[in-house]
């Protein structure tokens, strides 16, 4: 960009972006949406196909009751109210992966709408994101231009996912920087993943997001010509792309431009932005309400009996698990990473001698020694049950807190579990015996004949060299406190 820096700082300072996310999201369904082929991903093209998601003539959609039972459990864990009526619509459009000419999603009556979710960025007071509505559709197929014969002149057309079960998720333009988009993203992601509705696996395309942005003056109320940067594949490329774009528009205006609504795609190779395609309208689409389908209820019983399926949230579980562990908010973010990490820290935690102290070997032993490999929690090689065990082993005096650092170093340089370092380490105890210690003192005592008459001449600190001292010609091994006994008895 021709823009100088320190131009593109102040002309920052003088903008705010206005950021709305659009986030659809593959439902884990067995079945498709309408009809019943089935949805497993990475099957041979056009092997999941049938007259009704080919969209053949005369063919009728049959409604899935599992997409409408995940599709609400969804709605419930973003605190939508669920509406007891919805309708489907049809949009319609031509695009060579719908061969029907329409997609059935819905429209004016959605299932669910007015939910939020809760940010914090840095630390800060949480602020609400609204989320506009979520509504159930069906997925189009995918256009293939390359992995097959012929790839250079043509283009094909796989309708293995024309049918699946999505949930479009529309926030409201409350997103007001690039980092709060990939902080909404994340905690959504967080959310969906612990309901278990979806898989959330973006390289799958089980959860693509277009972000809807837009700048105007600090302070100005009315919105700016917005532009959707569509279908970007991981959170930090569309927090990149919204600041390229952000920063394009804002230099659009100063030089006397205009913005044109219009669909963008992102290069991530060169971290930009390149208009498509100008922006449809909903009235571009002609929706209608399907006739092929019934109104879809949840009614206030059904409504219950999904509720009764969710799950402790995020959020909630991890103040939870702040209050019964003692562990800091940063932690807490990491042990509830996913859901099958926070249980099994806590069936780890709750089987242990003392929960708070497995909490604490968290923070103060795995955490560092991840981050100094470069390993997230997932991959760590110790396991939660292995540091309960661990725990257990300390809490009852059997290692040392340093011989527990050692052996978790050699799991890091093993890439072993705890249980397996243990055992190819000798199961390795702290030595309470006295006769032994005394022996590694009196060599430490006669090496160092300066520091003896230090502390008789009353500095009595240097009590410290000498257990120090010890506890390494033991290994770590000796238990300290023991040396700390024979030391003072043995020097005073
Ligand atoms: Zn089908």
């Amino acid at each position: 960009m021709a823009t100088s820096v320190e131009g593109t700082v102040a002309a920052r300072a003088k903008y705010e972006p206005v950021i709305g996310l659009e986030v659809h999201v593959q439902l884990l369904t067995e079945s498709k949406i309408f009809c019943s082929c089935s949805t497993r991903f990475g099957e041979p093209p056009n092997s999941n196909v049938c007259p009704v998601c080919l969209g053949l003539p005369g063919a009728l959609p049959v409604l899935n009751r599992k997409a409408v039972e995940f599709a609400t459990l969804a709605a419930m864990a973003l605190n939508c109210e669920i509406r007891e009526t919805s309708i489907f619509a049809r949009k319609n459009y031509f695009y060579p992966d719908l061969p029907k000419g329409y997609q059935i999603s819905q429209y004016d009556k959605p299932l669910a709408e007015r939910g939020f979710i809760e940010i914090q960025m840095n630390g800060g007071a949480a602020k609400r994101i609204g989320i506009t509505r979520l509504h159930l559709e069906e997925d189009a197929g995918k256009s293939l231009h390359e992995g097959f014969v012929g790839a250079s002149e043509q283009t094909a057309i796989d309708l293995n996912r024309s049918g699946v079960p999505l949930i479009e998720i529309v926030s409201e333009p409350d997103i007001a920087s690039p980092d709060e988009a990939y902080e909404y993203l994340t905690r959504l992601k967080e959310i969906i993943l612990y309901t278990g509705v979806s898989d959330c696996n973006m390289e799958e395309g089980s959860l693509r997001c277009d972000a809807n942005v837009s700048v105007r003056l600090r302070g100005e109320k009315k919105f700016g010509t917005k532009t959707e940067v569509k279908n970007v594949n991981s959170f930090r490329f569309i927090r990149e792309a919204l600041e390229y774009e952000i920063d394009r528009q804002i230099e659009v205006i100063e030089s006397g431009g205009k913005i044109m609504q219009e669909t963008r795609l992102y290069n991530s190779a060169e971290g930009k932005t390149y208009g498509m395609r100008s922006k449809e309208q909903a009235h571009d689409y002609r929706y209608f309400p399907e006739p092929d389908l019934l109104p879809l209820v949840v009614d206030e019983k059904w409504q219950a009996q999904i509720r009764g399926m969710l799950p402790e949230l995020p959020e909630t579980r991890r103040k939870r698990m702040m209050a019964d562990y003692g562990i800091t908010v940063g932690d807490a973010y990491t042990l509830t990473l996913t859901k099958s990490l926070a249980d099994q820290f806590e069936s780890a935690a709750v089987a242990a001698k003392n929960p708070k102290r497995v909490a604490n070997l968290v923070q103060s032993e795995l955490m560092g020694r991840l981050k100094a490999h470069g390993l997230e929690i997932e991959q760590s090689p110790i396991s939660m049950n292995a540091l309960a065990m661990a725990a257990d082993l300390v809490e009852g005096g059997r290692i040392s807190g340093k011989m527990l650092k050692h052996l978790f170093d050699l799991c890091f340089e093993r890439g072993k579990d705890f249980p397996i370092v243990y055992e190819e380490e000798g199961r390795p105890a702290q030595s309470r015996d006295t006769g032994a210690i005394e022996t590694l003192l009196d060599k430490v005592i006669a090496e160092n004949p300066k520091q003896v008459e230090q502390y008789r001449a009353g500095k009595k600190t240097v009590a410290q060299f000498f257990v120090g001292q010890v506890m390494k010609l033991s290994k770590g091994q000796a238990n300290p406190q023991l040396v700390n006994e024979l030391v003072s008895k043995r020097l005073g």
